[in-house]
């Protein structure tokens, strides 16, 4: 056990995330910078296309978040003001203000205790006649169960949207999260697995959804400006619906192609870091290890670990302190939306509505996990977490 002296001398300084990028983007931007082209183009193109193979998806658009690509999914399926859509609580307030957005109402599901994803058995609960959709959101990166989900969808005639923000790569009985459900949703933002600094992408097989996602996330105009600015265009173009702003840049692209080629890469390192976290994790008694399926693979996004309070003398906010004073960054994913208080204004809820997620949100943090840690400083993460828990057991 160190000392808190010993703890202050042998010190490092390890922040929550750390971005991967490398000379190869420097240099992927550049180019783009000198094609004279920065805004959707020819770079986009490329990277949609090669996201779509990675996927295995039929269509892959991009666009400027992953806020953006839920709110084109919902409009492309016809979302109405009024209707309901199931969100987990257990979330990002994106998943559920873009709902909010197409002046309908994001209802809001517990999680299971387990995964920390949405529990299907409370969203079956919540169900009314004006339910139009489910948004699942695979936390930390490990997939729903998508079978289950799918089965409540076909009983009550919801769209499934996913909201695989974590989950790049992440797969489900041996398919990749992206080419399961009508239409899902990615996160290109800085701390997400794969980044351009900002900036998203939705996968579906439906052409019918494809061209209306093209079309309404550049104000609905007929063609992008690309083509009418392309050799073969022309200075024509129609508006046929007032659309969004939210298309993708060819600078951003530029990252998102170096980036999707060592995709797999950094997920072996982080499938690394879990692992050495789990080994040594696994036999502390006060703290408990993320749940694995057998059936999914993880994107290992987050590595959330769970206090055990009765074995504690301290607690989650004063555990996260502690690592603090040793260097380590910790986080907590996520304060539950209905425990918010926009939620809680605008729909009614109120502690105690969704306790699963409550009980497990006082207990969670998310240690860095990412592929720029050395292995000096996974080791340093685990030794200040044995240290933490050695002083403040509870006897
Ligand atoms: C990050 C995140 C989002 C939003 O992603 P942006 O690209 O920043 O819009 C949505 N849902 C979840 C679960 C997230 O973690």
């Amino acid at each position: 056990m160190l000392t808190t002296d010993a703890v202050t001398e042998s010190r490092l300084k390890i922040p929550f995330h750390r971005s991967a990028m490398g000379e190869e983007e420097v240099q992927a931007v550049s180019d783009v910078i000198r094609s004279g082209w920065l805004t959707t183009g020819a770079k986009t193109l490329q990277f949609e296309r090669e996201f779509a193979q990675y996927i295995g998806a039929a269509h892959a658009i991009a666009v400027s978040s992953c806020t953006a690509a839920i709110h084109l999914a919902l409009d492309a399926i016809g979302i109405q003001p009024g209707d309901e859509v199931l969100v987990p609580t257990n979330t990002f307030t994106a998943t559920a203000e873009v709902v909010t957005y197409m002046g309908a109402r994001p209802v809001l599901v517990d999680i299971d205790g387990g995964t920390l994803n949405i529990s299907t058995s409370d969203a079956e609960q919540k169900i009314t006649s004006r339910t139009r959709a489910i948004i699942p959101v695979h936390f930390s990166g490990l997939p729903c169960d998508l079978d289950e989900i799918h089965a409540l969808a076909k009983i009550h005639d919801l769209h499934v949207i996913e909201d695989a923000a974590h989950a790049l790569p992440s797969s489900y009985r041996g398919g990749k999260v992206g080419k399961i459900s009508e239409l899902t949703a990615f996160s290109f933002y800085a701390t997400k697995p794969l980044s351009t600094g900002e900036g998203g992408m939705i996968t579906t097989e439906n052409d019918a959804y494809a061209r209306r996602l093209r079309l309404m996330r550049q104000h609905g105009i007929s063609r992008d400006a690309w083509e009418r600015y392309g050799e073969e265009g022309s200075w024509r173009y129609e508006v046929l619906e007032p659309g969004y702003k939210y298309n993708f840049t060819d600078l951003q692209a530029a990252l998102g192609v170096v980036q999707l080629a060592k995709c797999d890469a950094m997920l072996q390192a982080r499938r690394q870091i879990a692992g050495k976290y789990t080994q040594a994790f696994q036999s502390i008694e006060a703290v408990e290890t993320p749940v694995t399926h057998t059936d999914r693979e993880s994107s290992w996004h987050l590595y959330v670990l769970r206090l055990q309070a009765d074995r504690l003398r301290i607690n989650r906010s004063q555990f996260i302190g502690e690592l603090a004073k040793r260097g380590v960054q910790a986080s907590v994913h996520f304060i539950p939306l209905h425990l918010q208080p926009a939620y809680q204004k605008l729909f009614g809820y109120k502690e105690g509505d969704l306790p699963v997620s409550e009980r497990e949100y006082c207990r969670c943090l998310s240690l860095p996990i990412y592929p720029t840690m050395s292995e000096t400083e996974v080791q340093y993460v685990i030794s200040s977490v044995g240290d933490v828990v050695d002083i403040f057991a509870r006897s």
